[in-house]
């Protein structure tokens, strides 16, 4: 075949940086295409410690245990009058240096993803928009793309891989996107500096802040003594009476005294931010010669903030997938079989315990009361350590709560006969 690379990664994020590192470090030709300039602001600061192994094999833990970004120990629940839960510290459970992980500023987390990209041999050029998926004998060849000049340009190769995140590139123009039919939410957020953290081993917690039966507010320190700070609700909830952003988060901080007493001391430094379409898969993972990673491929409710980590973890395993698939001069959907069993697997575990999260009968102290060996395995789901069996949990949950069958969406599109 006479092609100019072996792949072609469309988006930079955590997904699209950790599939080109792995390839270009296995020898094969990556070029990237980021629409940004990097680095560039992007939401999704807290991780999980699960985190961990991605990055781990992509050699960043030194990196990030040299960073400026805040250590995280922990997860803590808030109710609306301001009382908190015992927090979910992961080292009581997971005896590894990952149970520390880190509140994470995008902008430089994905810059340095990037130059570790570019330092394993990718080719990455930035202000650089895919526009159209090329196709030849029935299967996707390569990628139109625009440059800084705004310039059309076309680049091949055997394999594409979609790592547009909520863009979904392929998504949209094959028409695969299947909305969650029950997480239907959007977030407003913004950014306070001064706002007060807990002290000590609490100082990096994601705290998660229920509005009494209607949603929940994310609390994340940040370095330079900024916080994150964002309200989750459904749609209709959030823009009763008023479509303004900052009177919506105003009266919604009214409704959580935890959240109340922690901003006040603080200044609000940056405008506001909104997005909706919240949780949806992709029909298919895969059709012949393309791949969908991370938020491209799926979008999960970011309440148990699983989004970066399941982004590097499937750029990981489809860069497996994809390394196997070129020595074996195969560029079949099918290749990708695995790959959807592991991210689907995963992504329910997490499906699971987000709408439990959201059911009015449902709360973990309750769980844990009635069925404390589960303790561990509800732990496990929170830290990412997804492919265990979590039904014995999933039938405690059940109890409570409703449990949602999983999807069937996301595998390989099958072949035309
Ligand atoms: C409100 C909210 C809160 C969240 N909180 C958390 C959290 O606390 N923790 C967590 O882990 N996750 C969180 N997430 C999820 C997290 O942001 C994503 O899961 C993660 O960024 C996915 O990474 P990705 O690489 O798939 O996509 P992205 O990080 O979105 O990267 C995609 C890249 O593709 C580029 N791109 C898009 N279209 C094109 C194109 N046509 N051509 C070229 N380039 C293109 C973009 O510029 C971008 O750089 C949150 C999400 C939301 C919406």
């Amino acid at each position: 075949m006479n092609q100019n690379y072996d792949a072609i990664v469309i988006g930079c994020g955590p997904a699209g940086a950790a599939c080109s590192t792995i390839l270009a470090s296995k020898g094969r030709r990556v070029l990237v295409l980021e629409r940004e300039k990097f680095p560039r602001y992007h939401i999704g600061e807290s991780l999980i410690p699960y985190t961990y192994f991605p990055l781990e094999r992509l050699g960043l833990i030194p990196a990030m245990k040299a960073s400026h970004f805040p250590k995280k120990y922990s997860v803590q629940f808030v109710n609306p009058s301001g009382r908190v839960s015992e927090p979910f510290y992961f080292f009581q459970h997971l005896k590894h240096e990952a149970a520390c992980t880190w509140q994470v500023l995008r902008s430089e987390f994905d810059q340095m993803l990037m130059d570790n990209a570019r330092a394993s041999g990718a080719e990455i050029r930035e202000q650089t928009t895919a526009r159209e998926l090329l196709r030849a004998d029935g299967r996707v060849t390569g990628v139109r793309a625009a440059g800084p000049d705004g310039q059309p340009a076309d680049y091949h190769a055997p394999f594409t891989i979609d790592a547009t995140g909520r863009d979904a590139f392929a998504v949209s123009r094959n028409g695969w996107k299947v909305r969650d039919p029950y997480l239907n939410k959007i977030a407003i957020w913004t950014y306070y500096q001064g706002a007060m953290r807990d002290p000590g081993l609490d100082e990096g917690a994601t705290t998660v802040a229920y509005v009494e039966e209607k949603g929940w507010f994310w609390y994340i320190p940040l370095p330079d003594d900024v916080v994150s700070v964002g309200i989750v609700a459904e749609k209709d909830y959030l823009y009763n009476g008023t479509r303004d952003l900052e009177e919506i988060f105003n009266r919604e901080v009214g409704r959580n005294a935890w959240i109340g007493k922690h901003l006040a001391p603080g200044r609000r430094t940056e405008p506001f931010r909104v997005t909706g379409e919240f949780s949806y898969r992709s029909q298919y993972c895969a059709e012949d010669g393309l791949v969908l990673i991370g938020d491209a491929f799926a979008f999960l409710d970011p309440v148990f903030s699983s989004g970066v980590f399941l982004a590097l973890r499937s750029g990981e395993i489809a860069a497996g997938v994809i390394d196997e698939a070129l020595s074996a001069n195969d560029v079949s959907a099918a290749r990708f079989d695995g790959y959807s069993s592991e991210m689907r697997q995963g992504i329910e575990a997490m499906r699971r315990l987000v709408y439990a999260f959201y059911d009015h009968n449902f709360s973990f102290g309750a769980v844990i009361r009635e069925h404390p060996h589960l303790a561990g395995d509800l732990t496990d789901c929170l830290i990412g350590n997804l492919l265990i069996d979590f039904e014995p949990l999933f039938e405690a949950v059940g109890r409570f709560a409703r449990v949602p069958a999983p999807l069937e969406y996301g595998t390989p599109l099958p072949a035309v006969r």
